[in-house]
């Protein structure tokens, strides 16, 4: 989640003075790279997955399920174990190929929680297909590695929060008490951020810039016996440490809602993130913009958060949550006072789905963009002056609406042209669900696009499948041109779709009608699939015209099912269908192709219901213990046998035993895989 520089973080006030200096060197670094690496080449698809884990204490005696905070010295053994510090020797693949030689042992990394960890592959994967059948072995790899370095009694799962964070009592191993100085929650103790300075600070300038502590409020999920209007009971009226505390005596804990109080109940959520670099700066607009309207979808599909500090929550996803616990906007940008010392309002948080398309592809439409795009439009002059183009141009004017939250001091000593960190400090606290990466100053790499909105799933299995359909997916976009486009402001909408309970399978969200609307060959305007598609206009050495016809009738509303798999009338081909069409196209050897299918066969049964998703099984996982009252209240002791099962799925899965069995649902959460 960023890079840990170090030196003197500065508080708030003092930071503020400094957020446009820290802005104004941030774009003359963004020209740097941009002139360097906008005519890089390189190869294409490489890509790479991140994996984020919780660590928890589990044993069969102890009543309690908590969180460790022993990140750090996870990480430490981590590091210091010379056996790891070279290479290791892969695992064999599903489909029993082992990579030729030994490659670099995976990456472990820190993150906001300090209950938390990070892994991503040593080395990037490549673009034969032979390769995406490593991914799984490597994330089971990653696991069992990080397991071996903590105690006996610690396991890495992956699940996307933690059940009971903030509930009154005990949660972490150690425990702290609450109410520090830094998240001044109610809920949670300072340490349970990681305490590299960047951290606290992140939290602690995002409350104070806002002027109030952030409300993560979640509505909770209304059971038989579920007193209504429900009143979260763990809520303190009462506590007077910090001006912060008059928050929940001003509102900020409405009935019928969870209350949380702290970045840490956002950014303490795991997920799946996949970053892909594309072969050059053209590439990566288009890949941006094409997976833009699949990440909603995906969200949906990866479905894994149900419960918050202690209740069942009404929605299913991590996402909104992350966006409310870092949203830093002050009563003036959120609309709610006039204009006064603030320059604009702005209508979602610095943690949210993109706002824009940067592609200059001719089928891109002035439709599709936001009218109401908030942009800075004195940096927007300096990029254009700087000799960027219009479009992306409008998407740094846009991220650079923010300010830097964490400055060090040190740093602004002297520009440094040849680094990126003024650039990466407004870029990496702008967590939308897809990130365009600009090559890094000083490496080989090239330019690259992450997909961000997908939730952890519980096995390696599953975040395989996952990685290698958002893989295959990259391909079938670029060999087969396809265009997702529709409104980006429909983006939003399916984003918000995406949390309601079991919108997977309940819920329509809106989808391109044609994904082959082809460019309009040059002179005619034919070839375009568009109804009315505008003929005029094309003359030698102009652009071909986009297509016209009203934007309405390019999407519809369309189940999971039928992105996915496809609708009956067989109007919409869906996803699925279209990758094996792909690999039909392509050499694939049998073994490969078979591997390959499981993962696309977890991916169709979770779109059309045959299976479900974690939220789901999480859901019906309470339901049914006997400990459960029918009041959306996860107890204790609930929670201990909810990832006491977590546990044993993993270990099952380790010991490649497959996960029949299991009993609690299990099998229609994993089926017969
Ligand atoms: N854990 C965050 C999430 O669930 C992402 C943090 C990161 O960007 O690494 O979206
Ligand atoms: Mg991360």
């Amino acid at each position: 989640m960023g890079l840990l520089a170090l030196g003197t973080a500065l508080d708030w006030p003092e930071a503020k003075t400094k957020a446009h200096h820290v802005r104004a060197w941030g774009i003359k670094q963004l020209l740097e790279i941009w002139n360097k690496a906008k005519v890089k080449e390189r190869d294409a698809m490489l890509w790479g997955d991140e994996v984020e884990y919780l660590v928890v204490t589990y044993s069969k005696d102890d009543p309690k399920v908590l969180l460790s905070l022993r990140q750090a010295d996870i990480l430490a053994a981590l590091a210091g174990d010379k056996d790891l510090a070279k290479e290791v020797t892969p695992p064999a693949s599903p489909g029993g190929t082992k990579p030729k030689d030994k490659y670099p042992s995976p990456v472990f990394h820190p993150e906001f929680g300090r209950f938390m960890l990070e892994a991503t592959p040593g080395k990037p994967w490549g673009i034969d297909f032979k390769e995406l059948l490593h991914v799984e072995p490597d994330m089971k790899l990653r696991r069992a590695i990080a397991k071996d370095h903590m105690l006996p009694n610690e396991y890495p799962i992956t699940l996307t929060t933690f059940p009971r964070i903030g509930s009154p009592g005990v949660f972490t191993e150690p425990h702290y008490p609450v109410s520090g100085p830094k998240l001044r929650s109610q809920f949670v103790p300072d340490e349970i951020a990681n305490p590299h300075i960047r951290f606290p600070t992140l939290a602690a300038n995002i409350r104070s810039r806002r002027g109030r502590k952030v409300q993560v409020n979640v509505p909770v999920f209304r059971d038989e016996n579920t007193p209504w209007p429900w009143k979260d009971p763990t809520v303190n009226y009462d506590l007077h440490n910090w001006p912060e505390d008059d928050d929940v005596r001003n509102g900020a804990a409405p009935d019928n809602f969870i209350h949380m109080d702290a970045m840490a109940f956002g950014m303490g959520s795991c997920c799946l993130q996949i970053t892909f670099q594309a072969k050059n700066i053209t590439e990566g607009r288009k890949m941006y913009d094409q997976l833009s309207p699949l990440g909603p979808i995906l969200l949906a599909l990866t479905a894994a958060t149900p419960i918050y500090k202690g209740f069942l929550a009404d929605t299913d996803v991590r996402w909104n949550q992350i966006s409310k616990a870092v949203d830093d906007r002050t009563a003036e940008e959120l609309g709610e006072k006039p204009l006064q010392n603030d320059r604009w309002r702005i209508p979602k948080s610095r943690y949210a789905s993109n706002s824009t398309y940067i592609s200059e592809d001719p089928r891109l439409r002035e439709e599709y963009l936001d009218p109401n795009l908030v942009i800075d439009p004195e940096i927007k002059q300096q990029l254009l002056d700087g000799g960027m183009d219009d479009r992306l141009a409008t998407h740094f004017a846009h991220l650079f609406i923010r300010d830097p939250i964490v400055i060090f001091n040190e740093d602004l000593e002297v520009l440094d042209l040849s680094k990126t960190d003024h650039f990466e400090n407004i870029q990496s606290t702008n967590w939308q669900h897809m990130r365009f990466k600009p090559p890094p100053a000083d490496n080989n790499i090239g330019w690259r696009v992450e997909f961000r909105p997908m939730e952890i799933q519980i096995t390696d299995f599953e975040n395989a499948a996952f990685s290698v359909f958002m893989v295959l997916i990259t391909r079938v976009i670029l060999s087969f041109d396809l265009n997702f486009y529709i409104p980006i402001t429909k983006v939003d909408e399916n984003m918000e779709t995406a949390h309601k309970r079991d919108a997977v399978l309940q819920e329509k969200f809106w989808f391109r009608r044609n994904l082959f609307s082809s460019r309009p060959s040059r002179g005619s305007g034919s070839g375009t699939n568009t109804p009315r598609s505008g003929g005029g206009g094309s003359r030698a050495n102009s652009r071909p015209p986009s297509p016209v016809g009203p934007v309405e009738d390019e999407y519809k509303l369309m189940t999971v099912n039928e992105v996915i798999n496809g609708d009956e009338e067989g109007e919409f081909p869906g996803l699925i269908p279209l990758v094996e069409s792909y690999l039909d196209s392509v050499n694939v050897d049998v073994a490969t192709r078979c591997q390959l299918a499981r993962y696309l066969d977890l991916i169709r049964k979770r779109a059309n219901g045959e299976l479900w998703t974690a939220a789901r099984w999480i859901r019906e996982f309470v339901k049914g213990h006997e400990g459960y009252r029918r009041d959306s209240v996860v107890s204790e002791e609930v929670n201990k046998d909810l990832v006491g099962k977590v546990i044993e799925i993993g270990e099952r899965e380790a010991r490649g035993e497959g996960f029949k069995g299991l009993g609690r649902g299990v099998e229609k959460l994993l089926g017969g895989f």
